[in-house]
């Protein structure tokens, strides 16, 4: 993916040459603006059934309920809320932290919490803290892709460990680290969205999520579980995180975005006490504090509101999306195409026949009013080619099912050429 970074973007005088390219530090390098980013400008017209973003969907939550909180918040304690506060976070929202975390059978203490900005603050603090210029970070492949870019921002050397429907695959992670050991390379840490992946869908088998544990541990290498999604769970039972099988080595974080809502930006890290610490520091320099106004209005919903119910009411909407897309997948692809099948969080990622370039498609898929993300976007140096994630998190059942019917027949003008 060669783009000239003096042409990323049109300067004030509306030149595209960039007049500060020599200027910039060299980890700014690597941040440029998506090759399809300007696709998705005109993929978020309305008549574009959108398959690619993952915003989750916010129309369930009790807006009446959170306006009063709100209100609430700056009548009855002003004084705190509209004033700086600590860089750890509020201490009665840590305790109610680790009640989120309890459903998920992680045990953890409230000092060892700190909160941040979305858990991609504290993806970006975890980063800072730990990586140099050429460290490896291991991720699985595909990942997230901005934690992808967070790393790349810190000028991490980032390799892909490959995955298949049971998650990541330990022999995989293990025979590589073994070969960078030997090689005397500096791995940081390995980054794993284990639940509901982002955007691969799987979820790591129990069984494995042992394995894994026990070759980091070998290995001496951290583990940083990213797990905005597992209480989105629509069908089966509940996998522990890797946290709650071990406190060693085990960064975890987490965030109110998918159970609550992504505006608040409000998610969190539990770290081991060495590392909190620094993670605190890396807080201060970064913002000095939290908003303390939007912490006491998550507090004040957690302690008033019937949220368990509330995030049961998400999952029964996500889950009549997630069908709606799984039945129409399996009604009319091409039987050269196969893909994953989640039981929670928001993607599919779908695998098309050898010869089909998802990126290359994706024009072609707008003119016929439907988008997607091509999977190129997940991986680091290269892969994903032929592969697409399809989110299922914010149009309709219907205009799911309609979205699939477009997708269909772009795919099957595609395979005849
Ligand atoms: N990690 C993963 C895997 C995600 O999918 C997202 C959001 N798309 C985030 C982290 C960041 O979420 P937030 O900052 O809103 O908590």
């Amino acid at each position: 993916m060669s783009v000239d970074p003096r042409e990323s973007q049109p300067n004030p005088q509306g030149s595209r040459i960039d007049p500060y390219v020599d200027a910039y530090a060299a980890r700014a390098a690597g941040m440029v603006a998506s090759e399809v980013r300007a696709l998705f400008a005109v993929a978020s017209r309305p008549e574009v059934v959108s398959l690619a973003g993952g915003m989750p969907n916010i129309s369930a939550l009790p807006l009446d309920a959170l306006g009063e909180l709100a209100q609430q918040v700056v009548v009855e304690q002003g004084r705190t809320a509209l004033q700086y506060g600590s860089a750890q976070g509020d201490p009665v929202l840590r305790q109610q932290i680790c009640e989120v975390m309890a459903l998920e059978e992680i045990d953890a203490s409230p000092d060892d919490v700190i909160v941040t900005v979305g858990s991609q603050q504290a993806l970006d603090l975890v980063t800072k803290v730990f990586v140099d210029p050429g460290d490896v970070v291991l991720t699985e492949g595909p990942t997230y892709v901005t934690a992808i870019n967070t790393f790349a921002a810190y000028q991490a050397h980032i390799e892909h460990i490959p995955m298949d429907d049971d998650g990541v695959i330990p022999e995989a992670l293990e025979e590589r680290l073994a070969a960078l050991t030997r090689q005397g390379k500096r791995v940081k840490f390995f980054y794993t969205v284990p639940t509901f992946n982002n955007p691969a869908g799987v979820t790591l088998a129990p069984e494995r999520r042992h394995r894994v544990l026990e070759i980091c541990e070998r290995f001496n290498l951290l583990v940083v579980e990213d797990n905005p999604y597992g209480l989105l769970r629509y069908e089966g039972d509940p996998v522990r995180p890797l946290r709650a099988e071990s406190e060693r080595n085990v960064i975890y974080l987490g965030s109110f975005s998918k159970t609550l809502s992504p505006g608040f930006r409000i998610g969190w890290a539990l770290a081991p006490a060495a590392v909190r610490d620094k993670l605190i520091l890396a807080v201060e320099s970064a913002m000095l504090s939290h908003s303390n106004f939007n912490q006491a209005i998550v507090g004040r919903y957690l302690a008033t509101q019937p949220w368990p119910e509330q995030i049961k009411e998400f999952n029964e909407m996500y889950r009549a999306r997630r069908d709606a897309m799984l039945s129409s997948l399996d009604a009319l692809m091409p039987p050269e195409c196969s893909w994953t099948r989640p039981s929670g969080g928001f993607f599919v990622w779908a695998t098309l026949p050898e010869g089909i370039n998802s990126k290359a498609m994706l024009p072609r898929a707008v003119n016929e009013r439907v988008a997607y993300v091509p999977g190129t976007g997940f991986y680091y140096g290269g892969g994903g080619e032929r592969n697409m994630r399809l989110s299922f998190c914010y149009p309709t059942p219907e205009q799911i099912r309609e979205g699939v019917r477009r997708l269909v027949s772009v795919l099957e003008s595609e395979i005849e050429l």
